[in-house]
């Protein structure tokens, strides 16, 4: 029989949205609070590899996922002229009946995650978040912001890049990192042609194309931005088609249309990695909170819900709680801190034009290590 009842999970993004589902399968009582009052996201995609996939199956989301998203089966190389190189095919770690790859809008993966979790008995509450917490061994009390309190076996910190759960509890001294880089962002009509990742390799920046449903796919192109400069919201549109410059084919077809600033969606590439246990206590991080990655290998929210899956699958057992969060780590530490340095690496790579620097080799290994059973 499991020891931990109740489990209150701060921050209903991607990660915590997916626990939330798997602890409810596993009967276990939860309270998610997320800080937005209006619970919205960004309407851009994001991909899922076969790792996050095979994790959606295991969590019971699989179907919906793919429903809502675009499955497609590999990454295609182009030149930035747009002539085609090579295609790297996916893995199907989730069994072959599922595709080694998913583009999905943000839009559409919330509203999957959410309305599962809640659907599965999940209380969200929106617009509240953990004022403080006092731990005892036998449980942590919660004060909200609203003026509410609660008791749990469990606290969960999903609450992404800025986490206020890490700050409360490894203290102020770990912060975000910004990498010198940062991702333009921009949705387009798909041509039917466009049925893969199609990423193009320029000298100065990347830019790719990624489908995300049968008539959308999204745009990204990676840029230097030294010191990480405010970007106007009102020249964003120029910004991005100055970064696409260097491009010709289809992406730089696109790039004339790029001209409304409010389309273009924008973030400076920001990383952190907890470097000791993501738990203290029966306080523990998943997710961004813990180890928050540059997007280069597609693989942040692939991270957040297998940490979902582990966390959930281990607190279904009858052992003490310290206990399970020690096999957590485990679990995850190696894994994820292996595929974040390989994310950063790439972008390293990328500011400084190494022309010797091997990709496709990181890339490959970085496939081969998600595709084994986590
Ligand atoms: C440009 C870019 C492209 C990316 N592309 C990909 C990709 O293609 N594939 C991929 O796998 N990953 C990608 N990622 C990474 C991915 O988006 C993240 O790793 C993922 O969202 C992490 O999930 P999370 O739940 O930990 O955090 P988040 O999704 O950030 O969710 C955190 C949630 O907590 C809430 N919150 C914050 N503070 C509080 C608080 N104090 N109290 C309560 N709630 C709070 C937030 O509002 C939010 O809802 C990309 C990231 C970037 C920046």
């Amino acid at each position: 029989m499991a020891r931990v009842h109740k489990v209150l999970i701060v921050g209903g993004g991607i990660g915590g949205l997916s626990l939330a589902s798997g602890l409810r399968n596993r009967g276990i009582e939860v309270d998610l609070v997320e800080v937005k009052q209006e619970w919205t996201v960004y309407g851009v995609g994001i991909i899922l590899q076969c790792n996050a996939i095979r994790a959606m199956a295991q969590l019971g989301l699989v179907d919906r996922i793919l429903d809502a998203g675009y499955a497609y089966e590999g990454m295609g190389h182009y030149t930035a002229e747009g002539e085609f190189q090579r295609m790297l095919p996916g893995e199907r770690a989730a069994g072959p009946e599922y595709p080694p790859n998913l583009g999905i809008s943000r839009i559409a993966l919330h509203q999957v995650l959410s309305s599962t979790a809640a659907e599965k008995g999940t209380a969200i509450r929106l617009g509240v978040t953990v004022e403080k917490l006092a731990q005892d061994p036998e449980g942590v009390s919660v004060m909200f912001t609203d003026g509410t309190q609660g008791r749990y076996d469990l606290v969960v910190g999903a609450d992404g890049l800025y986490s206020k759960v890490r700050s409360m509890v490894f203290g102020k001294e770990l912060k975000p990192r910004f990498t010198g880089q940062a991702v333009f962002r921009h949705n387009f009509p798909r041509p039917p042609e466009l049925d893969h990742l199609a990423v193009y390799y320029g000298h100065h920046h990347n830019s790719g194309l990624c489908p995300l449903s049968k008539d959308l796919m999204y745009m990204f192109v990676t840029s230097s931005e030294p010191g990480n400069p405010r970007v106007p919201e009102d020249q964003l549109a120029e910004l991005m088609r100055d970064r696409l410059k260097e491009f010709g084919g289809l992406i730089g077809q696109l790039r004339e249309q790029i001209t409304d600033p409010k389309q273009v969606v924008y973030k400076p590439m920001e990383v952190i990695f907890v470097p000791e246990s993501w738990y203290r206590g029966r306080v523990v991080l998943i997710g961004d909170a813990a180890h928050a990655m540059t997007p280069h290998i597609s693989q942040g929210a692939g991270m957040a819900v297998e940490d979902a899956v582990v966390l959930s699958e281990l607190l279904a057992e009858d052992a003490p709680v310290g206990a399970l969060l020690s096999r957590f780590m485990q679990r995850r530490y190696e894994r994820c801190k292996f595929i974040v340095e390989s994310a950063i690496q790439i972008g390293e790579w990328e500011m400084q034009g190494a022309s010797h620097a091997d990709r496709s080799g990181v890339v490959k290994k970085m496939l081969e290590v998600i595709a084994q059973p986590i």
